[in-house]
């Protein structure tokens, strides 16, 4: 039996099709939804380790390099220290800055609670192969 490694050599890569789902994407759909935090129902802020919880407001950083097909947060801010934009935007990454409610939903088949991001409105987004931030 050929496992799925032996496969590829005779297949086409399917770029084409992931460039086209890349471009259907937006940062809010992307987002929503998104789980994040601790089993605690909290997450903590990157600048100044405050915690935040259910209903708050944050700023998260997120962004998926050229040959990723997931995004990563790497970043979650309160109100006081977000600044809003996209410090250094990379290129051949695609970054997103944006802002979020935290909202707590039921996982039925693991009898837990886990923090997620709803409302979510893009601050400021980097396309994959511009080196700049647009509003
Ligand atoms: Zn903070």
């Amino acid at each position: 039996m050929i496992g799925e490694h032996g496969h590829s050599w005779d297949r086409p890569k399917p770029d084409h099709d992931r460039r086209q789902d890349a471009a259907v994407t937006t940062p809010r759909q992307l987002l929503t939804g998104l789980g994040i935090g601790l089993a605690t129902l909290e997450v903590h802020c990157t600048g100044c380790n405050c915690r935040m919880g259910e209903g708050e407001m944050v700023w998260v950083y997120a962004y998926r390099a050229a040959e990723d097909p997931e995004w990563t947060i790497t970043r979650c801010f309160c109100a006081a220290c977000t600044d809003r934009r996209i410090e250094t935007p990379t290129l051949g990454t695609s970054e997103v800055l944006a802002a979020a409610r935290l909202n707590v939903r039921s996982v039925v088949d693991e009898q837990r609670h886990e923090l997620c991001l709803t409302h979510v409105e893009p601050c400021a987004f980097s396309p994959l192969m511009e080196g700049y931030s647009c509003e």
